[in-house]
């Protein structure tokens, strides 16, 4: 062969007696065939045939099964982000006409996505309160097709009886998806309590390195999986095979951080109960957490998120609280080796009053020393005591401040 040929065919070396423990990041658009015949029966091949790299590759084959066995489901999906996962079930199940129930937990985007996007095409939303349990099934009509859970919920991580609410869920003849992207399939296994999709973010704990874009959904019946996978096809939505090779590594170590996260978060949690600059600390393992009974039945332990609610008076030191800081980063999307801190400001809804607003301090736990985790939380949480250590102070009578 000539030169420019050779520079395009690759020489065939051989592989035999190469097995390596990494799995291959296999590239490709193009599948190519053996024969004519082969090429135009392609389409035959069942859903574990390659045609396209669009369609999948054995890397992101190998990533779906290691999700289906993790979830003890009966296949997996991978779209390119969290939210797209999420997007993906609601897209594929619901029609015009149909209603889908969210709570009012839910990861923000979710709720943008419905009141932005299905409402203009004619698929409703309602918001419930998470901890409804079966109390869902007033909410539920002929034309609820799909029950959102999510659980713990985004930054205020409420335990949702997620067996309560898809038993009222099915008995309506409604489908329920979960966001199961806070434990990982490693702490909750939400097909085996009733769900019929099941999503992670692998973004967060299963990436694990604040690196990747990632999300998946298995399925509890291979119908779903079939749907799933033509709305995908239709859709002309792939994943990378470099993004699945950096999940499947993270997956290789997210037992020893989620362990050693939740451990550390857990403890940081508990002392910070103790701070006067604190309302409430959010974290499924505290026993007066909302739906901490569920979230003993139902996950093996904690992952590394929760939030602190903070006191009104300390709102206005916050800020300045949060200015050099050496361990933690400021910013979103956490479940990475870095300690991360979120201020967030969340209203809610309450029965009976107005709107009531509450802001957060989400804190992400990562890998770093605990000593100099605590070093920064010291400093954030003296400085916002200092409030009312001026306030409770002998010199400043209430003459003086007046
Ligand atoms: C981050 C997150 C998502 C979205 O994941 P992306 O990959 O960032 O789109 C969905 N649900 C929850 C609970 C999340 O924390």
């Amino acid at each position: 062969m000539y030169d420019l040929t050779q520079c395009v065919h690759h020489p065939v070396v051989s592989h035999d007696g190469f097995q390596s423990l990494a799995i291959a990041t296999h590239r490709a658009s193009t599948i190519v065939f053996d024969s004519a015949i082969a090429y135009a029966d392609r389409h035959q091949q069942g859903p574990q045939g390659y045609s396209y790299g669009l369609y999948g590759t054995p890397t992101s084959r190998t990533l779906e099964a290691q999700l289906t066995l993790l979830h003890g489901g009966a296949g997996t999906v991978l779209l390119p982000s969290g939210q797209a996962a999420i997007v993906g079930i609601m897209l594929s199940v619901l029609r015009p006409g149909d209603r889908v129930l969210i709570p009012s937990s839910v990861y923000p985007p979710v709720l943008a996505h419905c009141q932005n996007y299905l409402s203009e095409f004619g698929i409703e939303h309602a918001v419930y309160d998470p901890l409804c349990g079966s109390g869902i099934e007033t909410m539920l009509d002929h034309r609820t097709k799909l029950v959102w859970v999510e659980s713990p919920g985004s930054t205020s991580l409420e335990v949702q009886d997620l067996p309560a609410i898809a038993a009222a869920a099915h008995r309506a003849g409604a489908l329920v998806g979960c966001d199961n992207t806070w434990a990982s399939p490693l702490l909750c296994k939400p097909l085996a309590l009733g769900a019929d999709f099941v999503v992670e973010a692998l973004t967060k704990y299963a990436g694990g390195h604040s690196d990747v874009l990632l999300g998946s959904v298995t399925v509890g019946e291979e119908e779903h999986d079939t749907r799933l996978r033509a709305w995908l096809r239709t859709m002309g939505i792939g994943v990378s095979p470099d993004d699945c090779a950096l999940v499947l590594r993270g997956i290789e170590t997210m037992g020893v951080r989620l362990a050693h996260i939740g451990r550390k978060a857990t403890d940081i949690a508990r002392t910070l109960t103790q701070s006067t600059a604190v309302e409430e600390v959010l974290h499924p393992a505290l026993p007066h957490h909302p739906g901490h009974s569920f979230f003993k039945r139902d996950f093996k332990g904690a992952s590394g998120l929760f939030s602190v609610e903070l006191k009104p008076q300390v709102i206005p030191l916050l800020d300045e609280a949060l200015d050099g800081l050496k361990c933690f980063a400021i910013g979103a999307s956490w479940g990475g080796t870095r300690s991360l801190l979120a201020p967030i400001t969340l209203t809610t809804q309450e029965q009976g009053s107005g709107p009531r607003s509450r802001t957060l301090l989400r804190i992400s736990i990562g890998l770093e020393d605990p000593d100099d985790i605590w070093d920064d939380l010291n400093s954030i949480f003296w400085r916002l005591e200092q409030v009312f250590k001026l306030t409770a102070s002998p010199k400043t009578s209430a003459n003086e401040r007046n």
